[in-house]
């Protein structure tokens, strides 16, 4: 793969103009033709001088990542590719499609440790952070891989592998490259991060000077039950949670999205509606209900429809706005948190 070459698929135009050296409008091309274009292949970035195509060829590499394996759901409204990166680690991303709505689930670590039980990801432990580039590499991946037209701008959603806080950096630099005008230039306002509750994130990210949403997988509003379910929630807990989001609110204005997987008698009890509810008192927020995907091997049920049903006119009944996440692409397990590679070791290629 790349070897000692550079990788520019993490790099902004005026860091590409500096790494190599060049004028500021020779950056914004390349990263023009990588970004808006998705075109990898310098040889194929037809704008840039010859002499410069030979030596970027020389010197560089647009992209160190390659999609190995792509599943597609039964009904076709989901596409769950495993990528490899440069050194072999492989991490997954999912293309969802809903009429005209496209959405890309990204990951943000190879694998993930914080051990969530009902996680797929968690039960594999953690193996690293991934980069800025190969965070909104897997966008350009998806996109392409799903032959999306370019007219169409995608959603983003930071809920594939790994906690994004714990890689605040790169991922902050992730969604730079996915908003920048030369790239793909996707609407703050269409891209989610999604967290498990990391206090010190939620505080850097309420001072960002943008518009990206906030999501919270809170799955439990009891101090006990959120840490059999969510064990981060020892270092954070609900109450130190619960005061990151009210001061998140207070200094943003924004709404946030609270995430609940429905796992039977877990989590999908009236007891758990009444919780909930006391917990959003007084929170700008609206809950994404999600029907648990059964992973093989752990101790849980997906929650019968009727107690999903119950469960969301319980919240709408308390004055809390919330959607029970159709089941899209359930058959490939593309649920947020429970990626996993489900597939053959690799071939050597
Ligand atoms: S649910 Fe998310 S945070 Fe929890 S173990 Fe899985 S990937 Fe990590």
């Amino acid at each position: 793969m790349s070897g000692h070459r550079h990788c520019l698929m993490g790099l902004m135009p005026e860091q590409i103009t500096e790494t190599l050296g060049l004028k500021p409008f020779q950056g914004r091309q390349i990263f023009h033709w990588i970004h808006r274009k998705g075109v990898v292949d310098f040889d194929a970035m037809t704008n840039l001088a010859k002499p410069l195509r030979e030596r970027l060829k020389e010197e560089c590499v647009a992209q160190d990542m390659r999609i190995v394996n792509v599943q597609v759901s039964e009904d076709g409204g989901a596409a769950k590719v495993l990528i490899e990166l440069r050194d072999g680690e492989r991490v997954e991303s999912v293309l969802l499609r809903d009429g005209d709505r496209v959405t890309l689930c990204l990951s943000s670590q190879a694998g993930c440790p914080l051990n969530c039980a009902f996680c797929a990801t968690g039960a594999d432990g953690f193996r690293r952070n991934l980069d800025a580039g190969e965070i909104a590499g897997q966008a350009l991946l998806l996109l392409a891989a799903g032959e999306v037209p370019r007219e169409v701008t995608p959603n983003i959603v930071c809920m594939g592998m790994g906690e994004p806080f714990l890689n605040y950096d790169n991922l902050v630099a992730a969604i730079h490259l996915l908003m920048h005008p030369e790239g793909l230039e996707i609407g703050a306002r269409r891209i989610t991060v999604s967290t498990v509750g990391v206090v010190e994130g939620i505080a850097r990210f309420a001072a960002e000077d943008w518009q990206v949403r906030l999501s919270i997988s809170l799955h439990a509003a009891n101090e006990e039950l959120r840490s059999q379910l969510v064990p981060y929630n020892k270092k954070d807990s609900l109450a130190r949670l619960r005061d990151s989001v009210r001061d998140y609110g207070a200094k943003t204005g924004r709404q946030i999205t609270i995430e609940w997987t429905l796992l039977d008698g877990v989590n999908d009890t009236p007891k758990d509606v009444r919780e909930l509810l006391a917990f959003l008192r007084g929170l700008k927020a609206f809950v994404n209900l999600i029907p648990w995907n059964p992973v093989p091997g752990m101790p849980f049920l997906s929650s019968t429809r009727a107690n999903c049903m119950n469960f969301l006119q319980g919240l709408e009944q308390g004055g809390v706005k919330a959607t029970l996440r159709r089941e899209n692409g359930g058959d490939i397990a593309a649920a947020c948190g429970q990626l996993r590679a489900q597939h053959e070791p690799p071939t050597p290629v």
